[in-house]
């Protein structure tokens, strides 16, 4: 028994933690079980080279917590899990090790249900299914929900729609200056939309091929990344990396609203979140906005329909208005707001099968 691991997941309160061992396979991941009040629990695999245990630990224990959070601010019938598995994408990947993952989900019954993430491509899930049911983000082809990104854009979309609603008091996008940082799967769907609605569309990509893209088929207006971050903006949104809001950007920022896909968008949560509300810049809790994803692999879980997943997609609009008012009733800021309107679900929850 690991006194150490007992206290650190009495902690943040997650209810398992299984190790998972193969030795003919190589096999060495971990999954974490954060919560399963609402449903069982839903997060992605990610395969990674971690530099030892406790990094892969700690990695495990973050990203499940967060997916319960996500889950219940989605309203979906489903908990907290994560998974990871020790390994490099590269050079490690392999038929068998992924199917000796797979025996693992299949052995918790339910429980933990897989996805994609970081280092796992939906070739992947293909073979994970091979030994359960229990996994999500198959190909369409293959009777699956497809690539969770259109979605995650179209959510993006909304979410601002919402921001720019109570926070300029506005609904037209026509001539708004928003500026996206990545166009990678999400970046360039949102763009799409954006594009539609008649935004004038500022952005930077690292990589040159993404923005010609972009600028080519969207008229998107190129910019260097200080440029972008500093311009005159009515919408920043995040769609590359995380940790990209801090107080040296901050500082920087002109923008009233920032709204975009990445995962953890602000480098030190209750720090930036503070900053942000004294510069009066509405940041959109990232993952809210970008729940449209997990939404998309939800909806598969009862046997995918399009049209369904979009309208849920389309509720990420309803659920920001009421992060937004219960933030502004409460002064307090958007993200707070967020995390607790998610317990708030759980307890009720706790409470009710009580
Ligand atoms: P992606 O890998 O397809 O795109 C990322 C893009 O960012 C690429 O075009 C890349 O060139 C660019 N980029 C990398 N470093 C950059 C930098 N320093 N400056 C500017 N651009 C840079 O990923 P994605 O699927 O589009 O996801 C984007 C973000 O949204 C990620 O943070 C991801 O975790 C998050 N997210 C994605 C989904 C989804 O459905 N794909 C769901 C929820 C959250």
């Amino acid at each position: 028994m690991n006194k150490g691991i007992f206290e650190r997941i009495s902690k943040t309160n997650h209810e398992q933690i299984v190790y998972c061992n193969d030795k003919s396979s190589g096999l060495k991941a971990i999954i974490a079980i954060h919560n399963t009040v609402l449903g069982p629990s839903l997060g992605g695999c990610r395969m990674y080279p971690y530099k030892n245990e406790h990094d892969a630990l700690v990695d495990v224990l973050r990203l499940s917590r967060g997916m319960t959070y996500k889950a219940s601010i989605a309203n979906l019938n489903l908990g907290g899990g994560k998974a990871v598995i020790i390994a490099d994408p590269a050079s490690d990947k392999s038929e068998v090790l992924l199917r000796s993952f797979g025996k693992f989900v299949e052995s918790l019954n339910g429980a933990y249900i897989t996805a994609e993430d970081v280092g796992m491509s939906v070739h992947d899930m293909e073979f994970i299914r091979m030994e359960t049911n229990h996994v999500t983000g198959i190909q369409r082809a293959m009777g699956g929900s497809g690539d969770p990104s259109i979605l995650t854009g179209y959510g993006v979309f909304v979410g601002m729609q919402a921001a720019l609603k109570k926070r300029l008091g506005i609904t037209s996008m026509r001539d708004l200056k928003v500026g996206i940082q990545g166009f990678g799967n999400v970046g360039h769907n949102l763009c799409k939309h954006l594009h539609e609605a008649g935004a004038i569309i500022y952005g930077y990509d690292i990589d040159q091929e993404k923005l010609d893209a972009v600028v080519n088929t969207f008229g998107v207006i190129p910019l260097s990344n200080e440029e972008l971050i500093s311009a005159d903006l009515d919408v920043f949104s995040p769609c590359a990396l995380g940790a990209v809001i801090n107080p040296d950007s901050i500082k920087k920022l002109k923008c009233s609203i920032i709204a975009g896909a990445a995962n953890n968008q602000l480098e030190k949560e209750s720090r930036d979140s503070k900053l942000l509300l004294s510069k009066k810049i509405m940041y959109v809790p990232d993952y809210v906005i970008n729940a449209g994803g997990l939404i998309n692999v939800a909806n598969e879980l009862q046997g995918y329909n399009k049209e369904k997943a979009r309208y849920q997609v389309e509720g990420i609009y309803y659920i920001l208005m009421r992060i937004f008012d219960y933030a502004a009733t409460n002064n307090i800021s958007t993200l707070e707001a967020a995390n607790l309107l998610a317990e708030r679900r759980v307890n009720e929850f706790i409470k009710w099968h009580h």
